[in-house]
């Protein structure tokens, strides 16, 4: 594929993808335009930078989530899109969370924040579009529809992204920063970086996600009003989080081997591996599906580290947390607002060494590594819900334990602000 401008090609007006790499180059590229990347065009933008977002999808999209937003992570969306939108956006507060086993045992947990900021349930299609409706009002340049298949790499540092628009027609586009923020599996970062797994392999099972939005039927089959559910199965969970429009959530993460045993027949699992956790069986019996079900395999806990310069890691493509703490999103966002200076630093010196990124990856290690170990901790724990059990039977003693987990993945000193 050629690093040439492109040539505007009979859809090219349709995509808008011909701006691309047309005119004045951008200073930052951004690939990928979940909250990661929105997060940072919008703080780039704010700072008077010309960013194009690219993203291989359409918005407004849905995402596999459990669509959980912690207080941390309401106080970042606040603080990214103003005027107190996301307070409108229909979202359902979540001030708890509750823990089922097989055994029919519970454990509950505040999980608001110091300040009483609560949780939000909102499905991945309003969240994300209502960061990148933002960023577009700043003047940021939203490609959707190319996928970016890997770096253009010149003089030893990376210099722009190429890849397709969905026609297949090539496209390439430079910049003088590229920030991949293109999630799990990002395709950036494999062919600029190193990603290396948190876990020692083998030590748990390989995981795949699972999600459908529902309907139920019976409100007390429902998980209650302000209240997260995780329900434990052998080796993984399902959780149910309400969103905005009388819709609940349901997400889990279960053993590969399922979807094998199965051939990925989910109503199929769903049916026979629900009953194990009464509760979740109560939910699932109650439910009418609104969409069909998504799935993301090889759900691992990472790492990425550069090994070019020119480009800047975020979000999950900088580095995973077990989505059971609910902190993915929050992490996201909170990750652009430490990396966003050193891009600006970069910018503003038009120089970029391995250096800068290697500081701007040791900032977002020093802000995030706790929550990281903590929330592994947390899924290690899960997994064995005959550790949920036992500390059931501490009654108020365990809750009390599982409040202080979950406080401790947040970062207190900025909950405030
Ligand atoms: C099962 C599961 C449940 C979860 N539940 C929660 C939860 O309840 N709460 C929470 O806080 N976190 C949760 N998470 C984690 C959360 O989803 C992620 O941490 C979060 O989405 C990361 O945001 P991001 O912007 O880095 O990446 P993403 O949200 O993945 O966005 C990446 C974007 O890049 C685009 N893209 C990908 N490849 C390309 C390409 N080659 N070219 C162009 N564009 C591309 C995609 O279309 C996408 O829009 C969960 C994760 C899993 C696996």
């Amino acid at each position: 594929m050629s690093s040439d401008p492109i040539v505007p090609a009979p859809d090219a007006t349709a995509d808008g993808a011909d701006r691309l790499d047309a005119g004045r180059p951008f200073d930052a590229a951004i690939v990928g335009a979940g909250p990661s990347g929105s997060a940072m065009a919008i703080l780039l933008a704010r700072a008077g930078a010309r960013v194009a977002l690219i993203d291989a999808g359409r918005f407004p999209r849905d995402k596999l989530c459990g669509e959980y937003l912690s207080p941390e992570g309401v106080g970042a969306v606040d603080r990214l899109v103003p005027d107190g939108r996301l307070a409108r956006s229909g979202g359902r507060p979540i001030r708890s969370v509750r823990l089922t086993t097989p055994r029919g045992r519970v454990l509950e947990a505040e999980v608001a924040g110091p300040d009483g900021r609560a949780g939000l349930g909102l499905s991945r299609s309003a969240l994300d579009a209502l960061l990148l409706d933002e960023a577009r009002s700043l003047g940021v340049e939203v490609f959707e529809g190319i996928r970016v298949s890997g770096p253009i790499v010149a003089g030893g540092r990376v210099v722009g992204v190429s890849g397709r628009r969905e026609s297949g027609r090539p496209v390439t586009a430079h910049a003088s920063v590229i920030l991949a923020a293109d999630g799990r599996h990002s395709a950036l970062t494999r062919r600029s970086g190193a990603t290396r797994p948190r876990s020692l392999p083998g030590l748990r099972p390989r995981l795949f996600g699972l999600k459908r939005h529902l309907i139920i039927a019976d409100d007390a089959a429902d998980e209650p009003p302000g209240t997260v559910g995780l329900h434990l199965l052998p080796g993984g969970y399902v959780g149910a989080c309400r969103v905005e429009g009388g819709r609940t959530n349901l997400c889990g993460l279960l053993p590969e081997r399922l979807s094998r045993q199965y051939r990925g027949d989910l109503d199929a699992l769903a049916e026979a591996t629900f009953p194990g956790n009464r509760t979740l069986a109560a939910l699932w019996d109650a439910a009418q599906p609104t969409g069909p079900w998504k799935t993301v395999a090889g759900v691992r806990v990472e790492t990425s580290s550069p090994l070019l310069p020119g480009i800047f890691y975020c979000g999950d493509a900088r580095g995973t947390v077990d989505p059971l703490g609910g902190q993915g999103l929050t992490m996201a966002m909170l990750g652009a607002e430490v990396i966003a200076p050193f891009v600006l630093r970069t910018l503003a010196q038009r120089d970029l060494d391995l250096a800068t990124l290697r500081a701007a990856q040791r900032a977002w290690h020093a802000r995030f590594d706790r929550r990281v170990a903590l929330c592994r901790a947390f899924h290690h724990a899960l997994v064995q819900p005959s550790l949920i059990d036992l500390a059931s039977l501490l009654g108020r003693g365990g809750n009390a334990l599982l409040s202080l987990g979950f406080t401790m993945t947040r970062d207190p000193a900025r909950m405030l602000s």
